[in-house]
């Protein structure tokens, strides 16, 4: 799950656009999902303590529903496809489902804890082609990572199953959620990435629960702590550059885009369930019901996404971080509307650069925590 500041919609003229930038932008024009994010089953074997899913299999889409919605998809113009969970692997199909996306063509990436990855299984991803695969990894240490998976010896399952894959060529990515229980571990968890030759993302995002239960929030790390994560150099590249004031807001940002969600991204839950991203809980439509097509031409609900533009966020218009903040509707969705802000990506813009944001002056990043008696400084009111 990436988030990204205001995407603007025409690039500035002098600039040369990557190959990606480019393939997005023609997305974008044509009104194409580029990306699309399948849950395949919440059922998993761990119990993460900040997970945001319940762990229900009942009445889950069945591989011919599978094959029939991919191949709708595929039809929609769809490149990148993230087969996900809970844990994919539990299902029996999981390989069939994989294959079967990559006859279609997709790019697929596959998130997964790697408990039940062995020489066998790691042999069929290369030989399948699956471009990366992404792992949780919470702590180099054993007894943090395991507490907060509650699955004995998970870190020793996970990692035999990132050793197996990088043996078999495959691209690893470690993802490193950071909260309260392993506040720290992240130069350790960077280092095993390292020795393993995988890749390291990390993110100190922790989200409300789907079912709407917020207590997970706690779980995530203090200010303090957030204000030394975005100002080590071991971290962020360019701590300079990241903490920096926002540069003014001008017109191109304020017309552009929240985010690629509904725009060019969709989310496909494991009973059929399509949204514009996996955190942005705004049912569109029920491919059970209708094709995918046609939910992403003619909802209602994609529409009034596609319809939003920087400009028209109720308190964010009139922020000075709109142009950088890592601003997420689906998180906003949840705090209430998807134009309003988000109090985690507020924090975020305030202990990045010091600046108060509109959010937190309008009383709605009531979770800007302890901000008033925090080490942080304000440098603008
Ligand atoms: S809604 Fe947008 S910003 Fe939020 S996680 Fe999805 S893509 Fe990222
Ligand atoms: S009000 Fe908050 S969420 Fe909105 S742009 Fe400003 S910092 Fe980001």
């Amino acid at each position: 799950m990436s988030q990204s500041a205001i995407q603007t919609v025409s690039p500035p003229m002098s600039a040369p656009m990557s190959l990606m930038e480019r393939l997005n932008r023609s997305a974008l024009n044509l009104g194409v999902p580029l990306s699309v994010h399948l849950d395949v089953t919440y059922r998993c074997n761990e119990r993460c303590e900040h997970c945001y899913l319940e762990h229900d299999g009942d009445n889950e889409l069945n591989t011919a529903e599978i094959r029939n919605y991919l191949q709708q998809i595929a039809d929609a113009g769809t490149f990148f496809l993230t087969i996900s969970g809970g844990e994919p692997l539990l299902r029996r199909d999981c390989f069939e489902i994989i294959e079967f996306a990559r006859e279609l063509g997709f790019n697929v990436k596959l998130k997964t804890n790697a408990v039940l990855i062995r020489e066998k299984e790691a042999l069929r991803l290369r030989e399948l082609g699956v471009e990366q695969v992404q792992v949780s990894i919470y702590s180099h240490k054993p007894e943090v990572h395991d507490a907060i998976t509650k699955l004995p010896g998970s870190l020793a399952k996970t990692l035999n199953g990132v050793r197996l894959m990088r043996a078999a060529g495959l691209k690893v990515t470690f993802a490193n959620v950071l909260m309260r229980s392993n506040a720290g571990d992240n130069i350790g968890v960077q280092e095993l990435a390292h020795q393993t030759g995988s890749q390291y993302t990390l993110d100190p995002t922790i989200t409300p629960m789907l079912n709407g239960d917020s207590g997970v929030l706690d779980l995530r790390l203090p200010p303090e702590q957030l204000h030394e994560l975005f100002h080590d150099e071991r971290m962020v590249n360019n701590v300079s550059d990241f903490c920096a004031p926002p540069a003014p807001v001008d017109e191109e940002i304020r017309e552009g885009i929240p985010c690629s969600a509904g725009h060019t991204s969709a989310y496909v839950s494991p009973w059929g369930l399509v949204y514009p991203c996996v955190q942005f809980p705004l049912p569109c439509g029920d491919l059970r019901q209708q094709t995918f097509s046609d939910i992403w031409k003619n909802s209602s609900q994609f529409s009034e996404v596609r319809s939003i533009r920087a400009k028209d966020l109720s308190t964010c218009s009139s922020c000075s971080h709109l142009g950088t903040c890592t601003r997420c509707p689906g998180l906003a969705f949840m705090e209430g509307s998807m134009r309003g802000p988000s109090s985690a990506d507020c924090e975020k813009s305030f202990i990045r650069t010091g600046i108060t944001t509109a959010g937190m002056l309008a009383g709605h990043a009531q979770s800007v925590r302890s901000s008033s008696n925090s080490q942080l400084i304000q440098i603008q009111l």
